[in-house]
């Protein structure tokens, strides 16, 4: 695999750039594999990059039924933080932000990371005391987080109308927290797990597992059966979907999330901000968007496109507090399918079928942990026991009622 360094830019240049390598393989499907990954979004292909880099096996399929990153992965806002209020919860998430801080030098592929800081909005004294809990609780943990006054919002954020209908009482502010380009998690982490060996397929749907005495033996696709010795599925939206073709349930609903960016404009938000309260998230993109989002949808969907309430819900807000966006276009909207638990926690779990796993839950903000999803998944399917940090995510809580109740901590979204 060529490195990507400003000598292979300077090279190819001098070809117009018509000479660049394909990023990974486009190979047909072989009879068996060690370990088959179904769904080749970020957290999919960063399991097989760990199987294969970390783990030793380098016989694995990554089997996905459209194209790489074009179901959550390719769809979300982009937010990546780590100030989560249980201890299980920041092990995990902060794992990921320490994997995302080498995570381009490690790929060699730009994905973006930029660690632009993240303002958690208060608007009142519940939201008050949300963050002082959160912010306390983060603190025991080693995590960054700062409270901030309304003043040092307005400082840092010039243009929100921090006195109007919502108006800002302070904020959490996470410096480490930021954006990363998504679609360029999921290219990096193909073309790494390709060179190690990895096989991607795309345009190839699982319709069925093949499950004997208890035991997955392999996979059923629209390209023919394929043997497994292990097999992780990790589909977000359509999880329960999956679960119900290996004959069990998972206490998942999936739910229409959906983001909208503006017209670009000049760069005017150097950070990211969240309002849980009133469901607005905003930052800018460098293309010089706005990125919006949003909460999900009242009921269960499979569609791919967000309701138009929330389309309404989420620009009074935006043009409260940011009013000069009262002038500006919206350029795009979609939606993804997002798997919610009951606990906003994700499921990195083993499952009533041997040698099959689930890795999802991951809900409205599983973008952020890609990297330490993967890790931790990888490492899990690998030992056949689950990792330390993925053990309490066990599907088991649901039943011993050891939930990780992030929706009681407020930070549910994104
Ligand atoms: C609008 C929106 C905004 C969001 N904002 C944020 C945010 O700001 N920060 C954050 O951290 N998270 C955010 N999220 C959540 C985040 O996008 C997801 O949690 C995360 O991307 C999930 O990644 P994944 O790889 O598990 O799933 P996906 O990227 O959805 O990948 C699953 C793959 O499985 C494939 N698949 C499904 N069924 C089959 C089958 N039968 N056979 C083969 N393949 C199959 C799908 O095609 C898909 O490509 C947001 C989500 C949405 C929709």
């Amino acid at each position: 695999m060529t490195k990507y360094s400003i000598f292979s830019l300077i090279r190819n240049a001098g070809s117009y750039h018509e000479n660049w390598q394909r990023a990974w393989r486009s190979p047909d499907p072989q009879p068996e594999y060690e370990v088959i990954i179904v769904g080749g979004g970020g957290h999919g292909l960063a399991t097989a990059y760990y199987l294969a880099k970390e783990c030793g096996i380098r016989n694995v399929a990554v089997i996905e039924k459209g194209w790489l990153g074009g179901g959550n992965t390719g769809r979300n806002t982009t937010i990546v933080r780590s100030n989560y209020l249980w201890d299980e919860s920041a092990a995990i998430y902060e794992h990921s932000m320490k994997l995302w801080e080498g995570l381009s030098q490690e790929l060699n592929f730009n994905v973006m990371f930029s660690q632009r800081g993240l303002l958690h909005l208060a608007h009142n004294v519940h939201d008050m005391q949300e963050i002082g809990r959160r912010g306390h609780a983060i603190w025991l943990n080693g995590i960054d987080s700062e409270f901030l006054t309304p003043e040092q919002v307005q400082e840092m954020v010039t243009l929100m109308n921090i006195n109007g209908r919502y108006p800002v009482m302070g904020a959490l502010f996470q410096p480490r927290g930021g954006t990363a380009r998504h679609d360029a998690v999921a290219w990096g982490y193909a073309r790494a797990a390709d060179a190690l060996g990895v096989d991607i397929i795309q345009n190839c749907e699982v319709t069925g597992f093949d499950i004997q005495n208890g035991v997955v033996k392999g996979i059923r696709t629209t390209r023919g059966d394929i043997k497994a010795k292990r097999v992780g599925v990790v589909t977000a939206g359509h999880s329960s979907v999956m679960a119900e073709m290996a004959g069990f349930r998972m206490p998942l609903e999936s739910l229409p999330l959906q983001a909208m960016v503006s017209e670009p404009i000049k760069p005017c938000i150097d950070t990211v901000i969240m309002s849980n309260a009133v469901h607005v998230y905003v930052s800018q993109s460098d293309k010089g968007e706005l990125v919006v989002g949003a909460g999900t949808d009242a009921y269960i969907s499979y569609a791919q496109r967000g309701g138009f309430d929330v389309m309404e819900h989420i620009m009074g807000p935006l043009v409260e507090l940011f009013p000069f966006t009262s002038r500006l276009r919206m350029l795009r909207q979609w939606g993804g399918i997002v798997d919610v638990t009951v606990d906003r926690s994700p499921i990195l779990s083993k499952t009533p079928v041997e040698n099959l796993y689930f890795n999802c839950g991951w809900g409205t903000g599983g973008f952020k942990c890609t990297p330490a999803s993967g890790h931790v998944f990888a490492h899990s399917i690998a030992n056949g026991d689950m990792h330390p940090i993925a053990a309490p995510f066990s599907i088991d809580r649901f039943n011993s009622g050891a939930l990780i109740d992030e929706a009681a901590a407020a930070a549910v979204a994104h």
